[in-house]
């Protein structure tokens, strides 16, 4: 999404390899970052293009920095996975999401699910099913509303350890996406193999879309895999009504993006969550 980029991030991406002193700054700045209050978890809609509906949410972290001002996740969350204080974000970011789900719960909204994204150093992490058994039980949220996010380049890291791993996610009645699908290792023998719920078609596949391309052929293909598989697709990135007309012609139901809406702090989502229902 480097167009919607300030010229501000620019500068942290140009620095990436060469590990500019920007990079230390946020990396020192991790430290007492959550307890100070920096963090936020943003929502963006899942919307039914057929009906309007929203019908599930994504949590998405954000990071108020003191001095460098409004840092992407894009930037601070692969520092974070290298440094290790990603376990520290990551159960704060479930945790925060759980804690939502209860909240809009006690606010008389119809429940919906949120996704929650997961780094691969989070998801092979040996303390992972316990964290998640731990916060269900606290927050007592229905398990199905809690969905998680894993790439493909997770997955098949360790196919055999993804698979026992995911089964045990879903024994405790978690969802489980597969995110940027089409971006990783795609493979047959993967979506045959891991037991999952939803696949987020990846944007690059959804940002040119028109009449008569290849990604138009390519998502008519993952729409009937997907059903035949009994998975729920996803579309990512919508941003414009040509794209929604065309898949809409494909019956791929489920979008997110901003042509519906960008990721919204909490106020704001439930501002909207409250119109969309009353509607
Ligand atoms: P992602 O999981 O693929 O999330 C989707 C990204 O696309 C989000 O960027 C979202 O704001 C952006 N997006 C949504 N709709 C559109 C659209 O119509 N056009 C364009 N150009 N972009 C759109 P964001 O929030 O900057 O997050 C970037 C990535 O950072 C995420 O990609 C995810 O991999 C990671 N991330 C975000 N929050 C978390 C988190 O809590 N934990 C972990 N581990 N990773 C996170
Ligand atoms: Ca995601
Ligand atoms: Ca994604
Ligand atoms: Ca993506």
């Amino acid at each position: 999404c480097k167009e919607h980029k300030s010229s501000e991030y620019r500068i942290y991406e140009n620095s990436m390899n060469a590990k500019a002193p920007e990079m230390f700054m946020l990396e020192n700045s991790f430290h007492g970052a959550l307890e100070k209050g920096e963090f936020a978890l943003y929502y963006q809609p899942k919307v039914n293009i057929f009906t309007q509906e929203i019908v599930g949410l994504e949590a998405l972290i954000r990071w108020q920095h003191p001095t460098m001002g409004l840092v992407p996740p894009s930037i601070f969350i692969p520092l974070a996975e290298e440094t290790g204080f990603i376990s520290e974000i990551g159960s704060w970011v479930l945790k925060t999401a759980c804690d939502q789900i209860i909240t809009w719960h006690h606010q008389g909204l119809q429940p919906l699910s949120v996704a929650v994204n997961l780094s691969a150093h989070q998801f092979y992490q040996p303390t992972l099913l316990a964290e998640l058994d731990h916060i269900l039980s606290t927050t007592q949220i229905d398990p199905q509303y809690l969905e998680l996010e894993i790439t493909e380049t997770t997955a098949v890291e360790n196919i055999e350890l993804t698979t026992q791993l995911l089964q045990q996610v879903q024994t405790l009645g978690i969802h489980i996406a597969m995110d940027d699908f089409g971006t990783g290792y795609s493979s047959l023998n993967y979506l045959k193999q891991l037991p999952l719920n939803t696949l987020k078609i990846d944007r690059s596949f959804i940002q040119d879309l028109k009449p008569n391309t290849k990604d138009l052929e390519i998502i008519r293909a993952v729409v009937a895999l997907a059903m035949g598989l009994d998975l729920e697709i996803v579309a990512e990135g919508v941003d414009n009504a040509e794209q929604i007309q065309v898949l809409k012609e494909l019956n791929c139901k489920i979008v997110q993006g901003y042509y519906f809406s960008q990721p919204l702090p909490t106020a704001e989502m439930t501002r909207m969550l409250q119109d969309n229902w009353q509607q």
